[in-house]
């Protein structure tokens, strides 16, 4: 049984240990992953520098990163990612940039009610300051721009859209946390990664891609507590597009019901048969593997 390393080529903490981040860059991609598992949403550049300045006066005063219209302006020698719309093709593939990630207006797209959402929250940085200066901005976007291009994270006409494994826009992977807020990963494994990351019980409400179906995966403590339906599968397509992961892969990495609506979407023609089949056992470790420790 090949491992999803294998079948993508690589993964994000491999990408993150190539990397070699400065303590700075590491600081930022903590930051983000923090305020996207707290809310579900990415934090823009000044919340993460006054998050990891971090008091909580600091905190309280702090807009939500949904309701900042724009990012900072841009001096102009900062790098063209962190600029205006973005120009490569290759990105067109992830979901259109949603303007208003608000969790409240999130619906399911088979138009199921998502359970309640409590305030956002923002989670607590740890303070780092005493080894490092307290980060500038500019400094912030310097350390975005390279988790960007290491593949760490997206960036889209300035602002973070995706950090593995969450996603800013919608997809068909919702995670729900115990207290009810949710978060949407990037896809299927991220989904399950979610688990290991934050070594926190979640439920994955995940739609099959053949029939729509909702398929609920429970996870505690490290274990499948339940998965309704009990026979489904992850189905991972072999890689045959280049770009960053979130655009090449993530689409191609889903849960099915079972092996029967697998082979059923394999064979309308228009999807490659070829790709790897995991049980949600297996599936489960390829995860782990990835996640575990992964914020540690
Ligand atoms: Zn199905």
């Amino acid at each position: 049984m090949p491992h999803l390393k294998d079948i993508l080529g690589d993964t994000v903490r491999d990408r993150c240990e190539r990397a070699r981040l400065t303590p700075r860059e590491n600081e930022v991609r903590k930051c983000v992953l923090r305020v996207f598992a707290a809310r579900g949403s990415p934090p823009d550049p000044k919340e993460i520098a006054d998050l990891i300045s971090g008091t909580p006066e600091m905190r309280e005063k702090l807009p939500m990163a949904r309701e900042i219209p724009d990012m900072v302006s841009l001096s102009p020698e900062m790098p063209d990612v962190l600029q205006g719309p973005p120009e490569n093709p290759d990105m067109h593939s992830l979901p259109p940039e949603n303007p208003d990630i608000s969790p409240i207006a999130r619906k399911r797209p088979d138009g199921l009610p998502l359970p309640p959402e409590k305030p956002d929250i923002l989670p607590k940085i740890p303070a780092v300051s005493d080894v490092l200066p307290v980060p500038s901005e500019i400094e912030v976007l310097q350390a975005l721009a390279r988790l960007h291009a290491a593949d760490i994270l997206t960036l889209r006409g300035g602002r973070i859209v995706a950090a593995y494994p969450f996603s800013a826009a919608e997809t068909r992977h919702l995670v729900v946390f115990s207290d009810g807020h949710t978060a949407y990963a990037l896809c299927a494994a991220d989904a399950l990664g979610i688990h290991f990351l934050l070594d926190e019980d979640i439920t994955v409400r995940s739609l099959c891609p053949e029939c729509g179906r909702e398929i609920v995966i429970v996870l505690e403590g490290g274990k499948i507590q339940s998965c309704d339906p009990a026979g489904a599968i992850e189905f991972v397509k072999a890689r045959d597009r280049c770009g960053c992961h979130a655009d090449a892969c993530c689409p191609d990495l889903n849960f099915f019901c079972g092996p029967d609506h697998l082979a059923q979407w394999q064979e309308c023609g228009v999807h490659s048969r070829e790709g790897v089949v995991f049980s949600l056992e297996e599936a489960l470790e390829e995860s782990r593997s990835i996640f575990k420790g992964f914020l540690g």
